[in-house]
């Protein structure tokens, strides 16, 4: 790239929309962001509207792009990270959504994925996508659109409908409707592509009941996917790098060699650890996905997946508001002793990696008359230590021994989560400068495709802070984590 050429990363989270550019050392020059809205329009249901979606994501896109312009940047390409597995289904002719999207929290097809499970189709699913079966992926949540929409079923089979994740929806619009594509990332949270051939798979489009005319080309994590309608942003910009928030987050994080792990803390948290160019299958219901394709060749993650981390600190604030902001936390954690033995289970949509129980349910067990804010507010920040424990323990009976923990996402601002996390775990966790790994993840897809290589990517990479463990002892707070989940668990 040239001196003031610079890269515009889209990244669609779950609670807010957020565009960020980035110059050509991966420096952030500026940001936009606009929540929206979230439904919950039953038990278990959450649902978002890809109409807001579009509105916030391209607003976003439109101030940062007007804002370096007048600093005289130009913006040559667009990378696209997004929450993944959430599912949208639009017609082809007219671009209209046919139905709000289903989030990938959203747990309504449980009761599908008990039938598949009960006749025996988890191994099949396992062995060709990585996954298991859980409402989770977006396979059953596209049959539940067009299984519920009036006409919905016929209109698909006739080729008029179109189904993506939030990635390709966005595509779809930016290009004006001229490309209906994903990457391979992407694809792979679906339940619909086979990880080993990375091609859509007939077996499981029949499976779920998807028709193939709905689905996305899948193309490389760095290709072209189209350019930008030109009257979105003055000028028509190229489409160059697409990855799942995850996945985009570890190429931030500059996961590239075997064996190196990243932890998300966004509104769920993700563990990734890059095992290369092998599939490692999972004894222990860890997920085995996409890490990224470039040139063709797919390079595997090991994914440990957590539905509620940050969610649960909104849920004090907006829920049961005993906190005004989320960095509140922290401050309550601090006053607390430790051992004060209660525990938080934050499983209000169920519990992800390793126990995937769609049916469990939130509790805070162990109150005493001497609970209060503090106690709750850190038992909510241990909660996702714990978690993490979990995931890590089970990676570790799957081969996989880290040496150390990189960290980002919202939460990790929190330096009282990271001290607990590194003791709970005795590992060094390690924060970046840069916490906006997804969204930089994305600019570097689209930096790599002008080209920008994997070592000047890694050469990026700075430390902010390293919390080193403790003297710690961990195992009675462990036994008792353990015990609450139980209780949880036999509660559903
Ligand atoms: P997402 O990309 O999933 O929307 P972010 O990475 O923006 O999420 O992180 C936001 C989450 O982090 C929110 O759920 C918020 O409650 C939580 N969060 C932000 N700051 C803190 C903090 N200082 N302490 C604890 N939680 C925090």
């Amino acid at each position: 790239m040239a001196g003031k050429d610079c890269v515009l990363a889209i990244d669609q989270g779950t609670t807010s929309s957020r565009a960020m550019v980035f110059d050509r050392r991966g420096a952030v020059i500026a940001t936009s962001q606009y929540e929206f809205t979230q439904y919950f329009p039953s038990d278990g249901y959450v649902e978002h509207d890809p109409d807001e979606i579009w509105k916030t994501t391209l607003k976003a896109a439109q101030d940062v792009v007007t804002k370096v312009r007048t600093e005289n940047y130009n913006v040559t390409s667009i990378g696209i990270t997004n929450q993944r597995e959430t599912s949208v289904v639009w017609d082809k002719k007219s671009g209209e959504v046919i139905h709000n999207a289903i989030v990938w929290q959203d747990r309504r097809t449980a009761p599908v994925c008990r039938r598949l499970t009960a006749d025996g189709c988890g191994d099949m699913v396992q062995a060709k996508t990585g996954l298991l079966l859980d409402p989770y992926f977006s396979a059953t949540k596209a049959a539940w659109i067009i299984d519920n929409v009036r006409g919905a079923r016929k209109r698909a089979e006739a080729g008029e409908l179109a189904f993506g994740t939030i990635d390709s929806f966005l595509i779809w619009r930016l290009t004006g409707g001229k490309v209906h594509a994903t990457d391979a990332t992407n694809a792979s949270r679906t339940s619909l592509f086979n990880i080993e051939t990375q091609n859509w798979d007939e077996e499981l489009l029949t499976l779920f009941r998807v028709p193939a005319s709905m689905l996305p080309e899948v193309k490389d994590c760095a290709a072209d996917f189209g350019a930008t309608d030109a009257s979105l942003f003055g000028k028509s910009i190229p489409i160059l790098g697409v990855a799942g928030d995850q996945q985009a987050a570890a190429i931030g994080q500059c996961c590239f060699h075997e064996g190196s792990i990243k932890s998300t803390y966004g509104t769920g948290c993700f563990v990734l650890v890059n095992t290369g160019n092998k599939i490692l299958r999972s004894q222990n219901r860890l997920l085995s996905t996409v890490a990224y394709r470039l040139n063709g060749k797919p390079s595997y993650a090991l994914e440990g997946s957590i539905f509620v981390a940050g969610a649960a600190v909104q849920w004090l604030r907006d829920g049961i508001q005993i906190i005004d902001s989320a960095p509140e936390s922290e401050a309550l954690a601090e006053t607390v002793r430790p051992g004060h033995g209660v525990y938080m289970v934050p499983a209000f949509t169920g519990l992800g990696a390793p126990y995937w129980d769609p049916d469990a349910r939130a509790a805070v067990l162990g109150m005493t008359r001497a609970t209060g804010r503090a106690e709750l507010a850190s038992a909510t920040l241990e909660s996702i230590c714990y978690q993490t424990y979990d995931l890590l323990a089970a990676m570790e009976r799957d081969g996989v021994k880290p040496n150390a923990l990189r960290v980002d996402g919202g939460m990790v601002a929190n330096n009282w989560m990271n001290q607990f996390l590194a003791n709970v775990l005795n590992l060094p966790v390690e924060r970046p400068k840069v916490m906006e790994t997804t969204a930089l993840g994305a600019a570097y897809l689209a930096a790599l495709q002008t080209g920008v290589t994997m070592k000047d990517i890694e050469s990026n990479w700075s430390l902010d802070r390293k919390f080193t463990p403790e003297p710690f002892d961990s195992s009675k707070l462990l036994a008792g984590w353990h015990k609450a989940v139980e209780c949880v668990r036999s509660f559903s």
